[in-house]
């Protein structure tokens, strides 16, 4: 049976690891860590990252007729009992360094733009938008991929395609923007707003292929329908008790301070794990108990 130690690591992220299974496969390994207003938190969320693997694992399966993906196995041999539910054995892509990036709704860095530039990306957009507005169409608005604790920087599809050329570019924008569509669709008739997303693409035999995890909570916003409110903030599916908690009096933090925030109580963590696995069910169907690990 495979150990984690037989597998170099190649890359560590604010949540997840890669390591190298052998030249053409990659084992990508998701952690119960959670980040919140841009910290990794010292408290761990129980079942994360089995939870956002098995959604992970659902989105290649749903969309595998709209994009090949780089998924090979999430139940092997080759991955160790260590981290069975929460690692993929994938194919080892050759990644394109854009951040590709799809919104159906205006939120977080896009209002920003927007507020300064009537613009996301350098696309126009109508007048009167506020936080949370739904977008007249969905838009692809790529970044690019900025080095671990810096924020990623919105670029415009030609400054794209200047680093990765203008074919790879155009296919990667239509790709993203397929993807959040049949997404988008499948999880409005679930009931949740997916409100924007984050896709990595890479190069296998000089197709380009969807990598990376997709469409979970942390490459996603995920909003309830219920909540949903446009002009301010809207509330997170699976963060919200743990901003709630942050930034009420009982964390004893201040936001503003650029101090790491405290642990989150047993409680926060708890209810947070829920809203997890309540996200994976409403969006996929399925139950989570049913899940391996
Ligand atoms: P963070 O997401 O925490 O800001 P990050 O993006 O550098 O940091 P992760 O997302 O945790 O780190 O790590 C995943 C890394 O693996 C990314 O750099 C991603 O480009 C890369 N990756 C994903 N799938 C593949 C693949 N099939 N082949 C090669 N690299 C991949
Ligand atoms: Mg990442």
């Amino acid at each position: 049976m495979a150990t984690l130690e037989d597998y170099p690591k190649i890359a560590a992220g604010k949540v997840r690891e890669l390591h190298a299974i052998d030249d053409d496969h990659l084992l990508l390994v998701a952690s119960d860590r959670i980040s919140a207003y841009d910290f990794v938190l010292d408290t761990p969320i129980p079942d994360k990252g089995r939870i956002l693997t098995a959604m992970s694992v659902f989105w290649f399966d749903l969309l595998g007729d709209v994009v090949p993906n780089h998924l090979v196995a999430w139940d092997d041999p080759r991955i160790p009992a260590e981290v069975r539910g929460r690692a993929l054995v994938v194919r080892r892509l050759d990644m394109l360094a854009v951040e590709a990036v799809a919104r159906g709704y205006l939120a977080g860095s896009g209002t920003l733009d927007y507020n300064r530039t009537g613009a996301v990306c350098g696309i126009a957009l109508p007048p009167g938008l506020v936080e949370g507005s739904k977008l007249p169409e969905p838009i692809y608005t790529p970044a690019t991929k900025a080095p671990i604790g810096e924020h990623d920087e919105n670029v415009t599809n030609d400054e794209i395609a200047e680093v990765i050329g203008t074919e790879h570019a155009t296919v990667v924008r239509d790709l993203a923007l397929e993807v959040y569509r049949r997404a988008a669709d499948h999880a409005a008739e679930r009931g949740i707003i997916l409100a924007d997303t984050k896709f990595e693409f890479g190069l296998l035999d000089g197709q380009v292929v969807l990598g990376d995890e997709v469409l979970t909570p942390d490459s996603s916003r995920y909003w309830p329908v219920e909540t949903y409110q446009p002009g301010r903030a809207q509330h997170s599916f699976d963060k919200q008790f743990v901003r709630d908690w942050l930034t009420s009096p009982a964390s004893g933090w201040d936001r503003a301070s650029n101090t790491p925030p405290p642990a989150l109580p047993d409680e926060v963590a708890e209810a947070t794990r829920g809203r997890y696995i309540e996200a994976y069910e409403q969006v996929t169907g399925r139950k989570f108990a049913d899940w391996i690990g």
